[in-house]
């Protein structure tokens, strides 16, 4: 329940707010989106504008961060550690550069524009140009030290690239870590099964907050300068822009991304600017932060508690929040993948309402614990599809369910199959699944497999989705009129397709196989399939035994084979394709034939009179012979059909003896047919 007495809902959200700021700044362990945090603390700044006596010291909006941690040494800052005031909104923008000419008297105003890093504030104290004191914000009056983890930074000076440096100068930036190693990080936190962090600026925090530096040196940080407390004996910069100009001479990291422009327009024009470069950034920024470029006019403005008036930090959408899992879903994918998707309460982050995201596989659900009913951290950055980061497991209800992988396709109830060693499930019903239909209907029709001339993927689109075409065998099925009838479908093009589909009645065993779309059965694969058995049925009777036997085919072929042959539904389909009136040249299976040409390589060349080039080849290989690209001195025999390449001439040469389509087939024992 909400209080609408002003005192109760100000004590409500101090005590909200201060128990966020312990878990965020003292844990680095928030439990609620920023998001959440920044509205309420709005909240808290508009209820106290209304009523100022409710206005006290200790309030939230009074104060900076949190006090140091425990274990640390405390270091004073000799110049505070301030925050930054928020913007939200163009409204925001538009108000905080009104005021700011106000204040100044003027009409418009520069500013030094600069990504808004997304990790922890710390100040660096060169002495004599040696890096003598590193601290954490803290509270903004005191910090924690933690110089020796500092120095474990590669990106920090320790010394200062000065023949007669300043005797102080302290440093203000930015300590964070680089999305790839945060996802690397989190990749090694998961296969050790520890605790997930719910994004970089966390992990940067934790990682800085170490007690015992050789923690902090394994983890990769990164740092940015954007500002200097005390200096003593350097001659002070003009302006924001001049002090990263200086601080880039002197080796401190810059952001390339910071920007000088005119008035509110030129705000509002980096904003948007950032916000689309913001996804290809390597790091995380959660908005980015305008300064008043003049210091002069900087110190005319000068502070309210805990922030500067001469900057805003204008946010962009949270990229994180917390949202529930109502179930999960499995779909199917073009491929037959089975993939887990969590059906989420409807959430607004990264600037769109999510309602669901890939949970990718089983393994990961496990890995990470999710189960239907919990409350997990989602994170969408960028274009990028949705995650689901972490649960919160402290907020697991009784009734939270496990996910279990169903044992037969959603779509069309074939057996689902997960091969050892791989993360996918998959359906096993290739052939007949609605949701692999238009794959399927791909995979048979390319030119490596039956070869259908024509049929490309617009054309698959428009027969599945008018209903005309469902599994390949209704494609011999199909008349001239129903394709003449499909949009910008002329009768002209119809006719080349039937004759198209025509032709590839008239196949080969192994383009027939490969044309199945088993998983883990390419053409190699299905052509030693063909020779080794000669012919559909024995392949069809083969069993998982039987398949291992195959010299060629490992157990992850054979069990890929067997589990699509085990389906039902394929096996209809195929019966359906043979007496469709698809047919091939029967070959002697290996296991039976004589090896005519065992052990001799042949070379083809030119366009012979009958067979195709493929047609050609399967003959040889079927009769144990091999076919090389090119001719050599261990060529048995060279063939040769009209219009020869320079093979021929290799082969004459060489002296290869050389053989045209008649001869092949006398010495194969064998006729055209
Ligand atoms: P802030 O993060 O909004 O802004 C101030 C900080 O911005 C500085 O201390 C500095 O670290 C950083 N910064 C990054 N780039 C900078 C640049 N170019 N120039 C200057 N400073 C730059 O303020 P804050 O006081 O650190 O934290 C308040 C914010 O933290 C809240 O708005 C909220 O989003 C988040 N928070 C969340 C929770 C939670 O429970 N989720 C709790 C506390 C705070």
């Amino acid at each position: 329940m909400v209080h609408t007495d002003p005192v109760a809902r100000a004590r409500e959200l101090r005590e909200a707010l201060d128990l966020y700021n312990y878990q965020y700044y003292v844990l680095d362990a928030p439990t609620v989106p920023d998001a959440e945090y920044d509205f309420l603390f709005r909240e808290l700044q508009e209820l106290e504008a209304a009523h100022p006596s409710l206005r006290t010291p200790e309030s939230p909006t009074q104060r900076v961060g949190s006090s140091p941690r425990e274990g640390f040494q405390e270091i004073r800052h000799r110049v505070p550690m301030l925050s930054l005031n928020n913007g939200f909104s163009e409204e925001d923008v538009l108000n905080f550069d009104r005021r700011v000419r106000e204040i100044l008297d003027c009409e418009v105003v520069d500013y030094a524009c600069e990504p808004k890093f997304d990790g922890l504030a710390v100040s660096l104290l060169y002495r004599n140009g040696r890096l003598v004191e590193g601290s954490t914000r803290g509270d903004g009056e005191a910090g924690e030290d933690v110089t020796a983890n500092l120095r474990t930074i590669r990106a920090i000076p320790l010394q200062l690239p000065m023949s007669s440096p300043p005797s102080v100068l302290e440093v203000r930036g930015e300590v964070l870590m680089e999305k790839r190693d945060f996802q690397a990080l989190n990749q090694g936190q998961l296969a050790r099964g520890e605790k997930l962090f719910v994004n970089p600026r966390n992990a940067a925090a934790g990682a800085l907050r170490q007690l015992d530096p050789a923690l902090t040196a394994q983890r990769p940080l990164s740092f940015f300068a954007y500002g200097m407390g005390e200096v003593e004996g350097w001659g002070l910069p003009a302006t924001q822009g001049e002090l990263m100009d200086r601080l880039s001479q002197l080796r401190f990291p810059v952001p390339v991304e910071r920007a000088l422009v005119r008035g509110a327009a030129g705000l509002l024009g980096y904003f948007e600017r950032m916000s689309l470069m913001r996804a290809s950034l390597r790091y995380d920024i959660d908005g980015v932060v305008y300064k008043v470029n003049a210091f002069g006019q900087q110190q005319a403005l000068g502070f309210v508690s805990r922030a500067p008036r001469f900057a805003l930090a204008h946010k962009f959408p949270a990229e994180e929040a917390l949202s529930e899992v109502l179930d999960i879903d499995v779909q199917v994918g073009r491929t037959g993948a089975l993939t887990p998707v969590a059906r989420l309460r409807p959430v607004f982050v990264g600037g769109v309402t999510v309602t669901n995201a890939t949970l990718h596989n089983e393994d990961e659900i496990r890995r990470k614990d999710i189960r239907i009913g919990d409350q997990v951290w989602v994170r969408r950055a960028g274009d990028v599809i949705p995650e689901v980061v972490a649960v919160v497991p402290e907020q697991r209800p009784p009734h939270a369910r496990t996910f279990v992988m169903p044992e037969h396709c959603p779509v069309c109830g074939s057996k689902v199959v997960r091969t050892e060693g791989e993360a996918i499930s998959r359906c096993s019903g290739g052939l007949y699944c609605p949701a692999q239909r238009k794959q399927a209907l791909l995979h048979f029709a390319q030119r490596r497999a039956m070869d259908i001339d024509g049929l490309g993927e617009k054309l698959v689109d428009q027969l599945v989705d008018s209903g005309l075409v469902r599994t390949p065998p209704d494609l011999y099925g199909l008349s001239l009129q129903a394709l003449a009838s499909l949009p910008r479908m002329g009768e002209k093009s119809a006719a080349n397709l039937l004759e198209a589909i025509e032709r590839s009645r008239e196949t080969t065993l192994a383009r027939f196989i490969f044309a199945l779309g088993i998983r883990n059965v390419g053409e190699t694969t299905a052509r030693d399939l063909a020779r080794h058995f000669g012919d559909l049925a024995p392949l069809l009777s083969a069993g998982l035994e039987t398949l291992q036997q195959v010299p060629e085919v490992g157990p992850v072929v054979a069990q890929s084979i067997n589990d699509f042959l085990g389906e039902a539904h394929n096996r209809e389909v195929v019966q359906r394709l043979l007496s469709c009136g698809i047919r091939w040249a029967a070959a002697p299976s290996r296991l039976q034939e004589k090896q005519l040409l065992a052990g001799l390589t042949l070379v083809l060349t030119g366009t012979l009179p009958h067979l195709s080039r493929d047609q050609a080849r399967a003959r040889i290989e079927g009769a144990g012979g091999k076919v090389a690209g090119s001719v050599s001195r261990r060529t048995a025999y060279v063939v040769a059909g009209a219009d020869p390449g320079s093979k021929l001439q290799q082969a004459l040469e060489l002296g290869v003896p050389v053989l045209d389509e008649s001869q092949l087939l006398s010495l194969l024992n064998q006729d055209i047919s």
